[in-house]
């Protein structure tokens, strides 16, 4: 015998039932004895208890939910069965659906809802689907018999999770189908899930999810072959795949991974289940009604060796700690067994229990909506213990959810514990109470409501995912650097899962004229499509907002931009937990106490700020700086030409050409600003020198940073640029003198900021053949760091600093290292 249960989603429609019929035919051709149990049609439980509050109010709006109910199974029945065949069961189905009204009329008359009329009002959802699943197989010639669990299966009174007294049910059972005629001759059982009766024949119910336990009870007490939970997944999953997308299938599992995982929140099935099918040792395989070919979840006492650590991950969305605390409760014997004593007695469900090894103070977790009662109660049972200041305080805690991490595996290994915070922690996932259960097959976390998707997908991603991390990124700037970037991480994108085990995925994108979000990811090789179509008008605290509230484990923002307003953002993503990568150098060269709280928010948040491309383009000039410094070298020097426009000029200023002509040549070929002044100036070379300085270990404000004036007054002052480029040829001798008295002594002119005895200096130099910087080209750039260790000869960095090829790669780069810094 195996008994096939079929749970709400199964029987939710009508297409759904003919798949249950599908299922059932093809067991009968294979001759396989069957029992069937059904739960109520998908989302009637929780219509049936709307509509008895409703009653219960007076609010005659009930009776149009009840139509509701009533056209739904109508629904099926003209669908399913036979026109000629059809006015029976109506009539039959009516009459049900009367008795249902009948009931709520003395519900709405006496305006109260005990437990055990909401039993009963519950109890008509299976009632209901049952009596018609039995009839459309009948009128498919197979012999089906309707049977009422509340003739099988007794319980005690405990309305709404009632207990069973397994002596009489079985015995029941066994009667029932011994005794049965229809089913001694091929009949097959059509069982309500859910329902069982007291021994007074009151309508109870098992629990929420119990038509999987009614199942396991019918197996049990017929010693089944199998017992099948047709669900509407494919079996057991690593998460509950409605909140971690990336979850798969568990082929195997034993029973007391089964009921952890269960127990805290998989509701694939429910926990009771497990007890009576494990009694007797009998399999229990998931399996999905819409996929009926796969194999689902085999649930039994061994499971196959597994490539995981851990099995799976689950969650309890809305639990409510509560904590007692007190000095005096260290070494006074008996105040749990009170404490635990007290809540049994009143039926309050613990979910977890945390307790410090000083004793000073033990916390559980219950069902929030008991909150409120456990407060009042431990109040005034513990009244006496508080008046001798032995416990302090009882105080109750809110908006908590639990993550259970689940495995047989966890035994043997260590360091699983480890992975789980260290997860947590770089997502800013904060730990409220930890519980490992002394089986050491699960460890559970509780943390804020607000973090369960995060933490969820971000433990999934590091226990199952080891094959590919997802980083997510937000971009904001798609001119040249950010929309080179994109390009270069589409290309790379199939690298970078195979080869470095990453999956980048953008979350959010942004010009100045819209932006985009889509938490499932926006493509790489249409996000300028999409942005343009379904982008809305860009703000940039709404799209910081929304990040916030995405709350993505891995975030990583990106600023292609070189806006002085989104660099106010930084501090609050870093503090959001979200890295931070930029080229824009305006965060890291205004005021030194603002440079310091960045690295210092990301150092306590555990994430990054990276901005390699802030001096050079995708020149490894401050990873190599940050290196020695780490490694505890000390900077004696630091020399630079750090303006690709300004290495340009000098490269090619030489006599025979004006120095308005070549200022002229490189504003043409889009080496300058617009206003060539803005290079000259000296000011885009001073933001980096000063950073480097910084990163370099002195302090330098701003004003710290002298700059030799390049240019004579009255090119600066010139009013346009056509002006100014008039001003340079009128000044053309004193351009030509700088560079014959270079020349005269065999050197060259360079541009070049020093940090050196903790100045910074930037002027025009000229430098002779002994010298890193004499042999330059192009619009390189170049920096030599001499420092105790580099000090005879220096450590150089030379190459092309400017461009949007390298300096996205640059950036790239930075981000890719987030990956393999956050897994
Ligand atoms: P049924 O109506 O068939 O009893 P349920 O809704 O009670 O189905 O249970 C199935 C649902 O359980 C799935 O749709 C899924 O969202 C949820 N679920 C939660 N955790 C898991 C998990 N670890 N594996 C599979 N499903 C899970
Ligand atoms: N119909 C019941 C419920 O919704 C039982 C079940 O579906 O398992 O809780
Ligand atoms: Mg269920």
């Amino acid at each position: 015998m195996i008994v096939l249960k079929f749970g709400g989603t199964s029987v939710g429609s009508v297409d759904s039932i003919k798949q249950i019929i599908n299922i059932i035919e093809q067991h009968r051709q294979e001759d396989m004895s069957i029992a069937v149990v059904l739960s109520a049609m998908s989302g009637v439980t929780n219509q049936l208890i709307e509509i008895g509050r409703m009653a219960t109010n007076g609010n005659p709006d009930y009776l149009e939910l009840v139509r509701r109910i009533e056209d739904r199974h109508f629904n099926v029945i003209k669908a399913l069965i036979p026109v000629k065949e059809q006015s029976k069961v109506f009539a039959s189905i009516r009459g049900v659906i009367n008795e249902l009204e009948d009931l709520l009329r003395g519900v709405s008359l006496i305006r109260e809802l005990s437990p055990r009329t909401l039993d009963l009002i519950m109890s008509f959802g299976e009632r209901l689907s049952t009596a018609i699943v039995t009839e459309c197989i009948k009128s498919r010639g197979i012999p089906a018999v309707f049977c009422d669990a509340r003739q099988l299966i007794k319980t005690d009174s405990q309305f709404g999770q009632a207990e069973v007294n397994y002596t009489l049910t079985n015995q029941l059972i066994q009667d029932f189908f011994a005794r049965n005629t229809a089913l001694q001759t091929g009949g097959i059982p059509l069982i309500t899930g859910f329902i069982g009766s007291t021994e007074k024949n009151e309508t109870t119910t098992l629990g929420r999810g119990g038509s999987d336990y009614t199942a396991s009870i019918i197996g049990a007490a017929l010693n089944a072959e199998r017992i099948d939970i047709w669900t509407d997944v494919d079996g057991m999953m690593t998460a509950d795949p409605r909140k971690v997308p990336n979850a798969f299938n568990i082929p195997s599992i034993t029973y007391a991974e089964a009921m952890e995982l269960s127990h805290f929140g998989a509701k694939v099935i429910y926990p009771p289940s497990l007890q009576p099918a494990f009694a007797r040792n009998i399999p229990i395989q998931v399996l999905n009604t819409f996929n009926p070919t796969h194999a689902g979840t085999l649930v039994s006492r061994t499971a196959e060796r597994r490539q995981y650590t851990i099995t799976g991950i689950s969650s309890i969305d809305d639990i409510a700690l509560v904590n007692v605390q007190g000095s005096g409760m260290i070494g006074v014997a008996g105040v749990s067994a009170k404490l635990f004593g007290v809540l049994a007695t009143n039926r309050i469900s613990v979910i977890l229990i945390s307790q410090a090894s000083s004793e000073h103070s033990i916390c559980f977790a219950i069902d929030p909506r008991a909150a409120q009662q456990v407060k009042d109660i431990l109040d005034t049972e513990f009244a006496v213990e508080m008046s001798h200041g032995h416990i302090d305080n009882i105080s109750i805690e809110r908006d908590l959810s639990i993550i259970a991490t689940v495995g047989e595996g966890m035994k043997k290994s260590s360091g699983i514990a480890g992975k789980l915070f260290s997860v947590l922690g770089k997502n800013g996932v904060n730990i409220v109470a930890v519980a490992q259960g002394s089986s050491e097959i699960n460890i559970s976390v509780v943390i804020n409501k607000n973090n369960l998707s995060k933490a969820l997908n971000a433990i999934h991603n590091v226990f199952f995912q080891s094959e590919a991390r997802i980083l997510n990124l937000y971009l904001v700037g798609t001119g040249l650097i950010g929309s080179t970037l994109l390009r270069q991480i589409c290309a790379q994108y199939a690298f970078l899962r195979s080869e470095k085990l990453l999956r980048v995925c953008l979350v959010g994108v942004s010009n100045t004229k819209k932006m985009l979000l889509d938490p499932k990811g926006v493509s790489l090789d249409d996000w300028r499509e999409r942005l343009l179509t379904e982008g809305v008008t860009t703000s940039l605290p709404a799209f910081v907002e929304q990040m916030k509230y995405y709350n993505l484990p891995n975030s990583v923002f990106i600023d292609c931009t070189s806006d002085k307003d989104i660099v106010q953002f930084y501090e609050l993503l870093l503090d959001a937990n979200i890295s931070v990568v930029t080229p824009n150098k305006v965060a890291n060269s205004g005021s030194f106490a603002e440079y310091r709280r960045l690295q210092k928010t990301a150092l306590n948040r555990g994430v990054k700020f990276l901005y390699e491309t802030n001096v050079g383009a995708g020149l490894p000039i401050i990873n190599t700086l940050q290196g020695l410094m780490t490694s505890g070298d000390r900077f004696l020097k630091i020399e630079a030409i750090l303006s690709g426009t300004l290495s340009y000029i000098f490269n090619n200023f030489r006599s025979g050409t004006s120095f308005a002509a070549i200022v002229r040549e490189a504003k043409e070929k889009g080496y300058t600003e617009p206003d060539p002044r803005e290079d000259l100036s000296g000011m885009d070379v001073a933001r980096k020198i000063l950073i480097l300085a910084r990163e370099a270990g002195f302090p330098l404000e701003p004003d710290d940073v002298t700059i030799k004036n390049l240019l004579p007054e009255a090119c600066t002052a010139a009013p346009t640029i056509p002006a100014f480029f008039q001003e340079l040829e009128n000044n053309n001798d004193y351009f030509e003198s700088l560079l014959a008295d270079a020349e005269s002594r065999n050197e060259k002119l360079r541009y070049v900021a020093t940090l050196e005895n903790e100045k910074v200096t930037i002027e025009l130099r000229s430098v002779g053949p002994e010298h890193p910087f004499y042999m330059l080209s192009g619009s390189d750039n170049i920096v030599s760091f001499t420092t105790e260790r580099y000090k005879d000869r220096p450590l150089v960095v030379k190459g092309p600093g400017a461009g949007a090829e390298v300096t996205a790669s640059g950036v790239f780069a930075d981000v890719v290292s987030i990956g393999s810094y956050l897994a």
